[in-house]
């Protein structure tokens, strides 16, 4: 499998694994863990702040999230990360990849910004969850965005649904919607201990679904469990925010779309990693059809 870094302040994690590296050009900022905490089992939260989030420009969005840049730590590089010089001196291999991340919560400080960002902690492999299960306050972490552009639509009757990699975008737009707010969200965590407290308006029901163990192509119940979800006749007031393991959403695209009629202007539908995959391949594979969930995109 691929090497693992352990990570040193300012260089959480590396490339040097042949993966897409980033792309030069987007504003870089960087920002300090102020606090880690485990909110969950498999979850761990870092609040990121510090002068360098004077700039952050949060979006009108609850799925916003940040691509967060790590470098190679025999490299010895400080962030911000100037790309084409460190390709220029230590080529591709060199450059920083990337890591996707959704911003869980904002709060507005003195000194400007702190974000919360839930990482998941899904073992050894990789290169963001084993740096995050070991972060300490201090620590630089370099990140560009954020993007996104979903919000839960006022009045519509929502789905939501994930495992835990999108628990913390389903989060937050549970807790941004209204009291009087309807719908079901479906989560698909390891065991009890991945169970979070959210914040939700009453008439959206929570549905854990525990897989036992480990996310496999096998153990995960969320196809199953949103199938179980009596969806509203009047299927033009649904709004769905699905994301999740890639063959998984391709499922649900296939489910939501061909069997309930849904329309993809009422789908807020991706892919948010793949089994197997590092986030460089899984970024990579989205210009080929194994990586499309919605066929016409192919
Ligand atoms: C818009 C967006 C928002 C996201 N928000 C979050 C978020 O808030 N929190 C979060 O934890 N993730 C989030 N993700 C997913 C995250 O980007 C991927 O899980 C990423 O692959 C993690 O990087 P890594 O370095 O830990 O593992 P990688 O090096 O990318 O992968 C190493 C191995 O771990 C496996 N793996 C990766 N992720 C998981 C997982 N979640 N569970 C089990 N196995 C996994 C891969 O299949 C691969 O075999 C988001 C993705 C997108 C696109």
């Amino acid at each position: 499998m691929r090497p693992e870094f352990a990570g040193a302040p300012g260089q959480a994690g590396h490339a040097g694994h042949g993966g897409r590296p980033a792309r030069p050009g987007r504003p870089q900022q960087v920002a300090e863990v102020l606090a880690t905490a485990r909110v969950s089992d498999h979850l761990v939260r870092l609040t990121l702040g510090g002068p360098g989030l004077a700039a952050f420009e949060a979006k009108d969005a609850t799925d916003q999230y940040i691509k967060i840049l790590f470098a190679d730590p025999a490299l010895g590089l400080t962030p911000p990360y100037d790309l084409d010089a460190i390709r220029a001196q230590h080529g591709p291999e060199g450059v920083p990849v990337r890591r996707t991340y959704s911003v869980r919560a904002v709060r507005a400080t003195d000194a400007g910004a702190e974000i919360d960002v839930d990482f998941v902690v899904h073992g050894s492999e990789g290169i963001a969850g084993p740096w995050a299960a070991a972060a300490q306050p201090g620590e630089l972490v370099c990140f560009s965005g954020p993007g996104g552009k979903y919000a839960p639509e006022p009045g519509a009757w929502h789905l939501l649904a994930g495992d835990e990699a999108a628990l913390p975008a389903i989060a937050a737009a549970l807790a941004a919607m209204g009291p009087d707010e309807r719908g079901v969200a479906v989560l698909d965590v390891a065991g009890p201990g991945d169970r979070l407290d959210l914040a939700a308006p009453a008439g959206v029901e929570l549905r854990w679904v525990e897989r036992g163990g480990d996310w496999t192509p096998t153990s995960s119940r969320l196809e199953e469990a949103v199938r179980g979800v009596v969806l509203p006749a009047d299927r033009g007031a649904i709004r769905a925010f699905v994301h999740g393991e890639r063959e998984t959403m391709k499922s649900l695209r296939a489910y939501l779309v061909g069997e309930c009629g849904l329309v993809r202007q009422q789908l807020s539908l991706s892919a948010y990693w793949a089994y197997g995959r590092a986030e460089d391949a899984f970024q990579a594979e989205k210009r080929e059809p194994v990586g499309k969930i919605f066929p016409e995109d192919a």
